[in-house]
């Protein structure tokens, strides 16, 4: 732990308590008729007069605890835009591995949902395949809790994480997300096109509905449209931003969500 480490979490607890914290939402798109299903939800720090990435907080945000604090304020926000839109509209909200394990926080999370009236059924947690590298018996317990509380799951970065397949086989996953590092190949190369192709076919074959990330022109939609793939999300389709509604939603909120850069 350097300086910066030491210095980066007093000033995080700080930034939670100024609601330095927000969240953009990028639309994630049906394939079949160009209709937004949902929505992901992640995370931005306005700080010393710019906005510092997720990779840059996210981590120790997560180590030092106020991860969840972040959460709980976005979530307080989310519930308005939650009743602000449509029955069938989604968020999709990022759980990190060390999260993932705390079983405290997968239970707080899942009573301030219903405390909050957000219906489970409109909330997609999305892991990465990271947290299911050497899982603890928490981890796995922890996905079946949300899972029996009605969230959907979503394996997040397929195809990055020395997939185990073993857990499409043993883990409740509704969705899986390929990751943009093969989508981003895609009119380039056959090695990829025919990776993305098995991958959708295999999801398709255990139910499971896949998302892909990263798609930023039309030839990429073409070929994933070909593909069968169900949902898409990228530049292409919209860039993570304030959706109008859902920031006048959060506005009006208890707990505000910070205003929006512009
Ligand atoms: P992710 O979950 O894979 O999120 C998608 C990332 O891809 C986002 O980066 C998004 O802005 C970016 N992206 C979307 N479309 C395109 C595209 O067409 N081209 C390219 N090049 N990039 C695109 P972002 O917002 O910087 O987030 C990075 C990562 O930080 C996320 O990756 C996620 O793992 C993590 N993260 C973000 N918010 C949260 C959060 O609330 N909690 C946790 N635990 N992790 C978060
Ligand atoms: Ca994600
Ligand atoms: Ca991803």
């Amino acid at each position: 732990a350097g300086p910066a480490r030491s210095m980066i979490r007093p000033a995080l607890r700080e930034a939670v308590k100024r609601r330095e914290f927000f969240y953009e939402y990028q639309p994630i798109v049906t394939v079949a008729d160009s209709r937004i299903t949902g929505y992901e939800a992640l995370a931005r720090w306005r700080h010393a007069g710019g906005i510092v990435p997720p990779s840059d907080f996210i981590w120790i945000a997560e180590q030092s605890g106020a991860m969840a604090d972040i959460q709980t304020n976005g979530l307080i926000g989310w519930a308005a835009a939650v009743a602000a839109t449509s029955e069938s509209i989604t968020f999709a909200v990022n759980w990190s591995p060390l999260q993932l394990a705390r079983s405290a926080e997968i239970a707080g999370f899942i009573n301030l949902t219903a405390r909050l009236g957000v219906p489970a059924t409109r909330i997609v947690i999305e892991i990465t395949e990271e947290s299911l590298l050497q899982p603890s018996a928490a981890t796995l317990a922890n996905v079946g809790h949300l899972k029996d509380a009605g969230f959907a799951i979503a394996l997040d970065d397929f195809g990055t994480g020395c997939c185990n397949l073993a857990y499409l086989k043993d883990l409740p996953v509704d969705r899986l997300k390929i990751d943009r590092s093969f989508v981003r190949a895609l009119p380039y190369s056959a090695k990829s096109r025919a990776i993305v192709e098995a991958v959708i076919e295999l999801a398709h074959r255990l139910h499971i509905e896949v998302v892909a990330e990263g798609v930023e022109n039309e030839q990429q939609l073409t070929q994933l449209a070909a593909m069968h793939c169900d949902y898409v999300q990228g530049y292409l389709l919209g860039r993570p931003s304030h959706h109008a509604q859902i920031s006048a939603q959060c506005a009006a909120a208890l707990l505000p969500a910070a205003e929006p850069l512009q």
